[in-house]
C-alpha cells in the first residue's frame, strides 16, 4: 500500500541574485513497510529531501502525497500536524536535551500534547524497552555512551508511535561496532512494520536497506538491485 507519492519534486533556494536548484523533478514512490536508504555525497540534496519528506519545508512544484494527503498544499500549522502524527525523526547528533534525563527526553514530545505524567511515563519506559535502554532511564545524556544517547533517541522518534522513521545519517557520530548496533535497532523497527527512510552517505550502512536510492546533483537513480555503482557517488 502506497504511503508516500512524490512526483516531479522541484526545489529550489535564492542565495542572493543565484538560484539554486536542490531538487530536479524528483519522483519517489514509497509502500508502508519499506526500508529504503538514500544516498549521495555532500551537497546532493539530501538534506533537502529530508526536509521535504518530513514535512519541514514545502516543494516549489510537483506533487508529494502522503497518505493520500496533499503536502505541497498543507500551511505551516497543518505541516506541524501531519509530522507530529506521522514522522519520527532520527539525527546524527541525536539532538536530546542535556539537562533532561533519558526518559525525560523521550517523553518530551507528550509534554506538549498534554499527556499526563503517569502515561507520559508508562509510554517513555515502553519506548526505552524497545531500543534496549531501560535501565538507564535515570542518566544524563553525559552520562552515556554516543551508542546509548542514539537509542534514547530512537526511543523519542517512537513515543507517537509514527508509521514512518525518517533517519539522517544515524550512524554518523558513531564508531563502526556501534553503527551496527544501531542498525539492528533500525531493522528491528522495520520487523515489526514501521517503513524506515535513512539518508546516508556510507554505503556500507546504505546497503543495511531493503532497497537503495542515489541521489545526485539533486537527481534520484535507482536501479533495482543492491549492486551500487560506487563511481556514481
Ligand atoms: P546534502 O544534504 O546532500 O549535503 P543539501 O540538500 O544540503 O545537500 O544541499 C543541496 C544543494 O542546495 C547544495 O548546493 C546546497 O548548497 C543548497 N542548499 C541547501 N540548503 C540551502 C539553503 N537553505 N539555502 C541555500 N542553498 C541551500
Ligand atoms: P549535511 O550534508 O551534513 O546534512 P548540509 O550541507 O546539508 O549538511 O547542511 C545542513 C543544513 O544547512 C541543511 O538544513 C541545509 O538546508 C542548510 N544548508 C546547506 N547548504 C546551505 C547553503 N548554501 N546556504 C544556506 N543553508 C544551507
Amino acid at each position: 500500500k502506497t504511503l508516500i507519492d512524490i512526483k516531479q519534486m522541484v526545489k529550489t533556494y535564492k542565495i542572493g541574485g543565484e538560484t539554486v536548484t536542490a531538487l530536479h523533478r524528483v519522483s519517489l514512490h514509497i509502500e508502508k513497510g519499506e526500508f529504503i536508504a538514500i544516498i549521495g555525497p555532500s551537497g546532493s540534496g539530501k538534506s533537502t529531501l529530508m526536509n521535504m519528506i518530513g514535512c519541514l519545508d514545502k516543494p516549489d512544484s510537483g506533487e508529494y502525497l502522503l497518505e493520500e494527503q496533499h503536502v505541497g498544499k498543507m500551511n505551516d500549522n497543518q505541516l506541524a500536524t501531519i509530522r507530529n502524527q506521522k514522522i519520527g525523526f532520527i539525527f546524527q547528533n541525536f539532538n536530546l536535551l542535556p539537562k533532561l534525563s533519558a526518559i525525560e527526553n523521550v517523553a518530551l514530545p507528550l509534554l506538549y500534547q498534554g499527556v499526563s505524567q503517569h502515561d507520559r511515563v508508562e509510554r517513555a519506559k515502553e519506548c526505552l524497552n524497545k531500543v534496549g535502554l531501560a535501565d538507564r532511564a535515570y542518566h544524563l545524556p553525559t552520562q552515556l555512551s554516543g551508542g546509548q544517547q542514539q537509542r534514547v533517541a530512537i526511543a523519542r522518534s517512537l513515543i507517537c508511535n509514527p508509521p514512518i522513521l525518517l533517519a539522517d545519517e544515524p550512524t554518523g557520530a558513531l564508531d563502526s561496532r556501534t553503527s551496527q548496533e544501531i542498525m539492528e535497532v533500525i531493522k528491528a523497527l522495520n520487523e515489526e512494520g514501521r517503513t524506515i527512510i535513512l539518508i546516508t552517505h556510507d554505503l556500507g550502512v546504505a546497503k543495511q536497506a531493503k532497497r537503495v536510492v542515489q541521489i545526485k546533483d539533486g537527481q534520484l537513480f535507482e536501479n533495482g538491485g543492491n549492486f551500487i555503482e560506487t563511481s556514481a557517488l
